[in-house]
């Protein structure tokens, strides 16, 4: 039966119909080299339009607006409350625009129209939690108790220009997690999305001055990572660098960033344990599961890739979750409604995932459904099925590196102990899933874990007021809640002599 899709929408649809130019200091320009990419459709392999490749150069004059934004203004006049309304403008054009974001967001990565959807309102959100915080950026006054009549107190003031990079799996969302929290604590912004997905970025752009930011406080450069972002990471005026990607590239940031002793957050990848008891709700067990691995076709940091299962149940628990896979999770192109699952972004990732499956295979590992996605329907999309496997031990390849595609190894487990100690045999430390009706039992491998989010008896879920980041190679720092304010403000601490 032919797939019937949704069509894409009128303002999307022109969005494409030009060529795209990148925002530096209020103006829509070409990159200095000139020179411009391609952004392809990864369900039908059809070119969408193009954008300039930035450099150097660009992100040179990017920076440079950006600093004169920050000191000169009218940015650092502007009253905190009137920085609230900056960001809530910003949060109810998207609003108004979600059906073009959306639809833009599923061209460009292929997620489902109902996921881009999603992403769209948790950005509205985060957005609008944000706006709130720009009025409560408070000091304190200590109590100190040295001699004579002093007093002291702290305040907390914008780091200065911020570096904002990031990844493909989510980008608007990611966009947006680089400008709320900073803009809303006074800082000015370079982002530079990834090259696979400029689009939300560069619409967002537009809106960002639809809403009334001053020039030069929010600049878009788009261009390759190994250039734009390589000169965003070391440039000497840059204050902080907020980045979302590998570990790989994080490590690299780290490094480029020693030069003038940037500050810097990372959120980074993971390779995140579920962990099912036998007395778990089966069937929600069973759906968050299936959920928290083959979300977003498993392009996701906190892929609850490594399924752990009690030994009781592992045998039926695994067989079941290759059913609910292939009942549930259809494949398709995004405007597809009945899609659960897009296309991978690139053939380069789906050749990663497919390499990981068979490596898995030749390493022992069992596959219970998917491995492939052979339908001719799909053959110039970056599709891969829902793949469950098993017989998969820790050691193995694919139960050690992130694959970031639609994989699960499901492993047995006897007890808490055993659990804990497997789950914490990784680099990574992101996320994290407890499936169990005893209380106690759920707490106790909670605080176990050495990891920075965990989910009970659900997964997936974010909420701007909630510190978001990961231990050990999966990140540095952390995004949303009050941390995010503390980690995108330097606090000054103010001596008086009152005599
Ligand atoms: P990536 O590290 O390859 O690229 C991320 C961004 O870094 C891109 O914009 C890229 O252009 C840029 N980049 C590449 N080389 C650079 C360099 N030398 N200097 C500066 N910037 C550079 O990651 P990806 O493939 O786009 O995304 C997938 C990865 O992102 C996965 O590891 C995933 O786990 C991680 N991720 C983490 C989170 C999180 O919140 N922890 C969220 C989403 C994705």
């Amino acid at each position: 039966m032919p797939t019937t899709l949704v069509p894409v929408s009128k303002n999307a649809a022109k969005f494409i119909s030009t060529p795209k130019k990148m925002l530096i200091n209020g103006e829509w320009v070409e990159a200095a080299s000139g020179e411009r990419k391609e952004t392809r459709n990864p369900a039908t392999g059809e070119v969408l339009t193009t954008f300039p490749e930035g450099g150097v150069e660009d992100i040179d004059r990017a920076v440079a607006s950006a600093r004169k934004a920050f000191e000169e203004g009218p940015w650092p006049k502007i009253k905190p409350n009137e920085r609230a309304k900056l960001l809530l403008n910003l949060a109810d054009l998207m609003e108004e625009n979600c059906e073009e974001l959306s639809h833009l967001e599923t061209l460009d990565n292929g997620g489902p129209i109902g996921v881009t959807a999603a992403f769209v309102d948790l950005s509205v959100n985060n957005l609008r939690y944000f706006a709130g915080w720009a009025t409560k950026v408070t000091g304190e006054t200590i109590p100190v108790s040295n001699p004579g009549n002093v007093f002291n107190y702290t305040r907390r003031e914008p780091l200065g220009v911020i570096g904002g990079i990031t990844p493909w799996n989510g980008p608007l969302y990611m966009a947006i997690l680089k400008l709320s929290a900073p803009l809303a604590t006074g800082n000015t912004v370079v982002l530079n999305p990834a090259s696979l997905t400029p689009l939300t970025a560069l619409r967002l752009g537009e809106l960002v001055q639809e809403a009334g930011f001053p020039d030069g406080v929010v600049n878009i450069v788009t261009g390759s990572g190994s250039k734009a972002g390589a000169r965003l990471s070391e440039h000497p005026d840059v204050d902080k660098i907020t980045f979302t990607g590998s570990t790989a590239v994080g490590k690299q940031i780290i490094q480029a960033s020693a030069g003038n002793v940037k500050k810097v957050s990372l959120e980074l990848g993971g390779k995140s344990a579920h962990i099912i008891f036998a007395d778990a709700n089966y069937e929600q067990a069973l759906e968050n599961a299936a959920n928290a691995v083959f979300f977003n076709s498993g392009q996701a940091c906190i892929a609850g890739s490594r399924l752990f299962v009690e030994n009781k149940i592992y045998d039926q628990f695994m067989s079941d979750l290759a059913d609910y896979a292939e009942k549930n999770f259809t494949i398709g192109n995004g405007f597809d409604q009945s899609a659960m699952m897009g296309p991978l972004i690139s053939a380069k990732q789906k050749d990663q995932v497919l390499g990981y499956i068979d490596i898995g295979q030749k390493e022992g590992g069992e596959v219970l459904f998917g491995g492939d996605a052979t339908e001719s329907e799909f053959a110039n999309g970056h599709f891969v099925k829902p793949t469950v496997l098993a017989n998969i031990t820790n050691d193995m390849t694919i139960a050690r590196e992130e694959i970031f595609g639609p994989v699960v190894s499901g492993m047995p487990f006897k007890d808490i102990d055993e659990v804990i100690k497997l789950a914490n045999q990784s680099i990574y430390g992101l996320g994290g899933g407890i499936s169990t009706t005893n209380l106690s039992k759920a707490h106790r491998v909670a605080h176990g874990l050495r990891t920075g989010n965990i989910w009970i008896n659900t997964y997936n879920l974010l909420d701007p007021a909630t510190p978001y980041g990961g231990f050990k190679q999966s990140g540095l720092g952390r995004e949303n809640g009050k941390t995010a304010i503390d980690m995108l403000t330097e606090e000054k601490s103010i001596w008086v002599n009152l005599d």
